[in-house]
C-alpha cells in the first residue's frame, strides 16, 4: 500500500528533474498526483478486425508483429520502420517515419495495440504512424490504447504518456477512506471514492466515466459547502450583543444625509439593523458594484450601533483607504458627538498607544484601520459591530482574527465586496452568509467610455488627454506592480514619471504614487490630486480599491493584460463618479488574440455581474481560486454555475448536520472539515 503523502521525487521514474516539472503543475504528493483529473479523454476503446478496417478511417487493432525493419528512403534523408502485424482475420503494412528506435521496443512476435489511420499511396494501404502499445505479461491492463485514455494538462517536460505510466500503477497501490457514508451513496447512486478515482484516470467505459464526475464533482460542491453549513451551524450557537436600534435616530440620520438613499441601500440597512436586534450573530455580506455606495451603508449602520453605547469597527485593506474612510466618516457624523480614531501601521507608537487606551476604555465608539487592527493587541470595551471593506482583499484567517477580537461576546459581522459575485457561486463560497446586494447605482449608470487603444494611435491618446487637462480634467495612468527588469514594478512607474512628466506632460503637474512611498506623503500626493493641484498620477494598483475622487475622468493603463478583469473593472470604478463623461484607456503589447478578446469584452461589459459571469465562462468548469488567499475553493470538475450540483450539496450538507449535528457517524467527514475550516471561510 502507498502513502498518499509520499512525495512523488521518491517514485520510481521521477527523479529531481521530472519532480520540478511536476510541482509546476501543483503536483508534489501522490495524493496530489491521484487528484490530477485529466483535461479531457481519448477513446481508442473500439478495437476493430483487420477484415474491418477501410481507408481513412481512425481505427484501433490489436495485433501480432511478424515483421519489423528499419530502412532509409531512397534519398538517405529519412528513416523509415516497417512491419507486417496480422490478426486471425488478415495483415496490415505498418510504416513510420523517423522513428528508428521503435525496433527497439517492438520485437517480432509481440502483441501490440496500434491506433492510427489506413492510408493509401501507390496502390497500396498501411497504417501510417500509429500509436502503439506492447502488451507484455498476463491479465493485463493496458495504459494507453484499447481503451479510453486520459489527457492531462502538460507541460513542455511531462507528457500525458508519461503520466500515463506513472499513474495507472499507483492505482493499484492505493487506498483512500470514502467520507460518505454507504447511505448517502446508495440514495445518490454515488460511486466509492476510490472506485471513482480509479475511473476518472482509467474509466472502464463511459458510463463509469460519467458516474466518476458526478461522484468527483459532487465532493467539490459538497465538502465547501459542509464547512460552510457547520460554520454557519457555530455561528448559530454563539452570543452577540442584541443592539436596539433607535429607529426615530436611524430616520434623523438618513434624513440629515446630503443625498437621498437608494432603494437598495434603505433596504440593506434595514436587513442589517434587523439581524444586529438578534442575540445571534449577524454574518452579512454587503455586495454590490463600484460606486453603489456601500461606504455609507457601512456609516449609518456604524453611526446607529455606537450610538447605543457599543463599539464599532471597520477595517479597510489599504492605509490610503483607511485615511479616505476616517475624513468621509467624520465628515458624515460631523454634527454627532462621537469619537471616531483611526489606527494604521504608520501610526506613531505614541498615538497607537493612545488609541489603543481609549478603545480598551471605551472612549473610542468607531475606529477605523488597516490590518495592524489584527497584528495589535487590541482589546475593546465592548465591541458590538465588525465591518471589513472590500474583504477579498483580506485572507481569511485576518478576517477570523478580526471576528474573534471580542472573545466575551461575539461582536456581529458585516463584510463588503465590490467583486460581484454571481448567485450561484456566491452560494458555493459563501454559502455561510446572508446577502445584501446593492443594485442600483446611486448617481444613474457612470457614462465611461472603454477602449483598447491600439500602439500607433497612442500619440493621439496622449493628446486626447492634453484637451481634455487643458479643460480641467484630471487623470490617471496606472501601470502593474510588476514589470520587467523590476520586482516591484517601482522602477517601471518612476519611468513611466519621468517620460511624461519631463516629456509628453511637461505643462502640466504630474503626480506618482506606490507602495513604496511613506503614508504622510501618499496622503500628500492624493490631497494635491483631490485639490487639483496635480492633473496628471502616475500610480501602481495602490488606488485599485475604494479610491473616492468624484471629479477622476480618465484613467490609462499600461500593460492591461497583466491585470485580471475584475481588477481591471475596480480601476475602472474609480473613474466618472461624479456622474460626467469618462474615459478608460487599456493599452497592450500583447498579441495574443484571447488577450485582445479578453480586454474587446471589458470594454464592451459595463455591468460588474455580468462581467463576472463572463470571466467566470472563460474560466469554465475547471476554474480554481486560490484557497490561501480568499478562501474560496478548487473546482476542477464542477462549474462554478451549475446550480443544481451545488444545491443539492447543500440541501445534503443541511441534512447531515440536522439529523446528526455532531457528526458522530460521520467521522471522516469530520476531519476533512477540520483540515480545511483553517484555510476555507469561516465567517
Ligand atoms: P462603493 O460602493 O464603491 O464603496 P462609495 O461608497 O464609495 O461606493 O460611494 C460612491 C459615491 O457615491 C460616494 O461619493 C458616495 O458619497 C456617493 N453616494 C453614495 N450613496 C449615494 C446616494 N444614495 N445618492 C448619491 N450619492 C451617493
Ligand atoms: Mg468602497
Amino acid at each position: 500500500m502507498i502513502d498518499l503523502n509520499k512525495e512523488v521525487r521518491f517514485l520510481k521514474g521521477v527523479g529531481e528533474y521530472r519532480s520540478k516539472n511536476l510541482q509546476k503543475l501543483g503536483i508534489v504528493t501522490v495524493e496530489d498526483l491521484i487528484f490530477y483529473y485529466p483535461r479531457v479523454y481519448r477513446d481508442f476503446s473500439n478495437i476493430v478486425k483487420i477484415s474491418d478496417v477501410k481507408l481513412n478511417q481512425k481505427i484501433s487493432v490489436k495485433v501480432k508483429v511478424s515483421q519489423i525493419k528499419n530502412h532509409h528512403t531512397r534519398n538517405r534523408r529519412f528513416f523509415i520502420t516497417e512491419a507486417l502485424v496480422s490478426d486471425e482475420t488478415g495483415t496490415l503494412k505498418v510504416v513510420w517515419f523517423n522513428q528508428s528506435y521503435l525496433t527497439k521496443n517492438i520485437n517480432v512476435q509481440d502483441n501490440i495495440l496500434l491506433a492510427g489511420k489506413l492510408e493509401l499511396d501507390k496502390g497500396k494501404t498501411f497504417l501510417k504512424n500509429p500509436e502503439y502499445e506492447v502488451l507484455r505479461g498476463q491479465n493485463l491492463e493496458t495504459k494507453h490504447l484499447g481503451r479510453i485514455s486520459p489527457v492531462y494538462h502538460e507541460n513542455s517536460r511531462i507528457s500525458s504518456k508519461w503520466l500515463r505510466s506513472l499513474i495507472k500503477p499507483l492505482l493499484s497501490e492505493f487506498e483512500i477512506a470514502d467520507f460518505l457514508s454507504e447511505e448517502i451513496k446508495k440514495a445518490k447512486n454515488f460511486l466509492d471514492l476510490k472506485d471513482a478515482l480509479l475511473n476518472i484516470h482509467f474509466p472502464k467505459n463511459n458510463d463509469y466515466l460519467l458516474k466518476a464526475r458526478q461522484r468527483l464533482s459532487f465532493d467539490e460542491v459538497f465538502v465547501p459547502q459542509f464547512s460552510s453549513v457547520v460554520a454557519r451551524e457555530k455561528l448559530r450557537q454563539e452570543n452577540s450583543p442584541s443592539i436596539k436600534i433607535d429607529l426615530g435616530l436611524a430616520k434623523k440620520m438618513i434624513d440629515n444625509l446630503p443625498f437621498k438613499l437608494t432603494v437598495s441601500q434603505k433596504k440593506a440597512v434595514w436587513q442589517i439593523i434587523k439581524d444586529i436586534e438578534k442575540n445571534r450573530p449577524m454574518n452579512r455580506l454587503l455586495e454590490g458594484d463600484v460606486g453603489s455606495g456601500k461606504t455609507i451603508v457601512a456609516t449609518i449602520i456604524l453611526f446607529l450601533v455606537s450610538c447605543t453605547g457599543y463599539q464599532g469597527v471597520l477595517m479597510v485593506p489599504t492605509e490610503i483607504l483607511a485615511w479616505e474612510h476616517f475624513s468621509k466618516i467624520k465628515s458624515f457624523l460631523k454634527d454627532f458627538k462621537l469619537n471616531i480614531e483611526i489606527l494604521t501601521s504608520s501610526s506613531k507608537a505614541k498615538e497607537k498607544k493612545l488609541v489603543l487606551d481609549k478603545l480598551k476604555r471605551g472612549k473610542i465608539d468607531i475606529l477605523i484601520g488597516t490590518h495592524s487592527l489584527i497584528a495589535e493587541k487590541i482589546e475593546f470595551n465592548n465591541l458590538g459591530l465588525s465591518v471589513i471593506d472590500e474583504q477579498h482583499r483580506f485572507g481569511v484567517k485576518q478576517r477570523k482574527a478580526l471576528k474573534e477580537k471580542n472573545q466575551k461576546i461575539t461582536p456581529h459581522f458585516l463584510s463588503m465586496t465590490a467583486t460581484p459575485i454571481p448567485r450561484t457561486f456566491a452560494l458555493t463560497v459563501y454559502g455561510d452568509l446572508d446577502i445584501s446586494i446593492l443594485k442600483d447605482m446611486p448617481k444613474g449608470e457612470r457614462k465611461v467610455k472603454s477602449f483598447l487603444v491600439p500602439s500607433k494611435k497612442r500619440a493621439d491618446a496622449y493628446e486626447f488627454i492634453r484637451e481634455k487637462i487643458k479643460k480641467g480634467k484630471q487623470a490617471f495612468v496606472i501601470c502593474p506592480a510588476i514589470l520587467k527588469n523590476d520586482k516591484f514594478g517601482i522602477k517601471a512607474v518612476e519611468e513611466e514619471y519621468e517620460r511624461l512628466s519631463k516629456d509628453i506632460f511637461k505643462e502640466f503637474r504630474v503626480g506618482l504614487l506606490h507602495g513604496k512611498i511613506n503614508a504622510d506623503e501618499k496622503k500628500m500626493v492624493l490631497d494635491n490630486f483631490r485639490k487639483g493641484l496635480t492633473k496628471i498620477l502616475i500610480a501602481t494598483t495602490v488606488v485599485e480599491v475604494g479610491i473616492d475622487i468624484p471629479q477622476l475622468t480618465i484613467m490609462m493603463i499600461e500593460n492591461a493584460d497583466r491585470f485580471g478583469l475584475a481588477q481591471l473593472h475596480q480601476l475602472r470604478g474609480r473613474i466618472g463618479r461624479a456622474g460626467e463623461q469618462s474615459f478608460f484607456m487599456l493599452f497592450t503589447d500583447s498579441k495574443n488574440p484571447q488577450t485582445i478578446e479578453r480586454l474587446k469584452m471589458l470594454s464592451k461589459i459595463t455591468d460588474g455581474f455580468k462581467l463576472a459571469e463572463y470571466d467566470l465562462s472563460l474560466r469554465g468548469p475547471g476554474a480554481t481560486f486560490s484557497i490561501k488567499q480568499s478562501g474560496y475553493v478548487e473546482f476542477k470538475l464542477a462549474s462554478f454555475t451549475d446550480y443544481d450540483l451545488i444545491k443539492d450539496a447543500k440541501e445534503m450538507a443541511e441534512s447531515i448536520i440536522a439529523k446528526d449535528p455532531s457528526l458522530k457517524r460521520y467521522p471522516l467527514l469530520k476531519e476533512k472539515i477540520r483540515s480545511i475550516e483553517e484555510i476555507v471561510h469561516l465567517e
